[in-house]
């Protein structure tokens, strides 16, 4: 027992984490075993070994995670969260039939508010729960799916779509575009909500909006998140067009710019590589959809030796069919050395580095999370290794990224605030999100 004049002098924090393995993602390959997080007032404020802890600080709030991996919370940088209702409709179509035929007509007879409301707290649950703490949608009612985000205490970086054509949401580009401002004004300085610029691709919004996207996105310094060069037909329809490919077309129109976000980019030359380094272009790479769509490969391999920031995203559920950054860590790594024919490209490192720190930057939020560092935000998940799938542990980003499921994520927190505890949900009913998802199923094939 400390001597009261010591326990006087300690401090008394919000939080103190224990782990067996914490890595920081500050620097590639460091492995902290046996240290501890110091959270207070959603900040990390400090790491330390654990014996030193008790000599400077103590806490009503101590977690023993002593057969665990603490990393910083994963971010998933490409979704449509509401799409989860839709999960298991339409399997085994190319994208444009799986679009045309099943998403597009499903969408027009179904989404609505009470659709947004529920399928995005369907996949924030989800995403939790397999140690997602921020995660970047496109999705209609954007509002909504914010409004969710906030009562589940999650990071979103909502991108307000954009189309040519009316929907539920929107009746042409101007009121798409206006409702985006409204949002990213609402939101401005609000530290979970972030609003960029979603226009679903180069195939249904036409150059005028996109240009305007271009000036907006820099003077309020947001991003645009694109789908661009998904499929081979996508970037074949294009030059049958206009005699462009879609990156060409975008170069023309000013829209190649550091706000902009490229997602799934699986059909690439190598001077359109250097293009994108060049502008300053990230890219986020969806290995499951990609594969589940047969779209193509994306070659991380070459964009990362260009010095492009690749995030990883899992799309929507209804091309996944999860939402689950674990298992895409894994399938980034895989997929990485299939791309490349190397079976040192794109490792278990990289695929965190990814997953985190590449994320958050994609996000706009480098400098406030994506490591655990002190003075960023206590955004943090610990996964469970003391199974025999995860049995016995070299390296544990290895195992985590190679041999780890989502359920032996067991903590999450965001701001410091617990999420997840035990395996648990406690910022939402999991129960009743089941229950309401079933109902849409119900209805939904129904009328199918
Ligand atoms: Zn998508």
């Amino acid at each position: 027992m400390p001597s009261k004049n010591t326990a006087e002098k300690r401090q008394k924090v919000d939080t103190i984490i224990h782990a067996k393995w914490l890595i920081p993602m500050s620097k590639s390959g460091l492995i902290l075993e046996h240290h501890s997080l110091i959270i207070q007032q959603q900040m990390i404020r400090e790491i330390l070994p654990r014996s030193e802890v008790e000599n400077y600080f103590f806490s009503d709030e101590n977690y023993d995670l002593n057969e665990h991996i603490v990393i910083p919370g994963l971010v998933n940088a490409h979704g449509h969260a509401p799409m989860s209702l839709l999960r298991g409709y339409a399997d085994d179509l190319a994208l444009q039939p799986w679009l045309e035929e099943k998403i597009w007509p499903a969408e027009a007879r179904w989404v609505s508010e009470k659709f947004v409301r529920d399928g995005a707290e369907l996949a924030i649950a989800e995403m939790l729960l397999s140690g997602t703490t921020a995660f970047t949608d496109m999705y209609f009612f954007p509002d909504l799916v914010a409004k969710a985000a906030l009562k589940a205490n999650i990071r979103a970086h909502l991108t307000s779509p954009v189309l040519d054509f009316p929907t539920v949401w929107a009746k042409d580009p101007d009121e798409y575009i206006h409702k985006a401002m409204t949002l990213h004004d609402k939101y401005k300085n609000n530290e979970h909500i972030h609003v960029g610029f979603g226009p679903h691709a180069t195939y249904t919004v036409s150059d005028q909006p996109m240009q305007k996207l271009a000036t907006y996105a820099s003077e309020l310094d947001i991003a645009i998140h694109l789908h661009t060069h998904e499929t081979a037909q996508e970037v074949q329809q294009a030059v049958d067009k206009s005699d462009k490919r879609p990156l060409g077309h975008l170069h023309e129109l000013g829209l190649l710019i550091p706000n902009l976000q490229c997602v799934h980019m699986t059909q690439l030359l190598d001077d359109e590589i250097s293009l994108l380094a060049d502008c300053g272009v990230s890219v986020v790479h969806c290995p499951a959809s990609n594969m589940k769509l047969a779209s193509g490969l994306c070659p991380t391999g070459k964009l990362m030796d260009a010095g492009i920031i690749v995030g990883l995203g899992t799309d929507g559920s209804a091309s996944n069919n999860e939402l689950n950054m674990i298992n895409e860590m894994r399938l980034a790594a895989l997929l990485g050395k299939i791309t490349s024919d190397d079976a040192s490209s794109l490792s278990a490192w990289q695929a965190l580095h990814m997953a985190t720190v590449n994320g958050a930057k994609l996000m706009g939020l480098g400098e406030q999370t994506g490591t655990l560092e002190s003075g960023k935000f206590a955004d943090i998940t610990a996964v469970n290794l003391n199974r025999l799938n995860t049995s016995p542990v070299y390296d544990p980003v290895n195992t985590l990224v190679y041999s780890a499921q989502a359920n032996q994520v067991s903590h999450v927190w965001v701001a410091g605030k617990l999420n997840v505890k035990d395996h648990q949900l406690i910022s939402l009913d999991a129960h009743a999100l089941h229950e309401k998802a079933k109902d849409w199923a119900d209805k939904i094939q129904a009328q199918a």
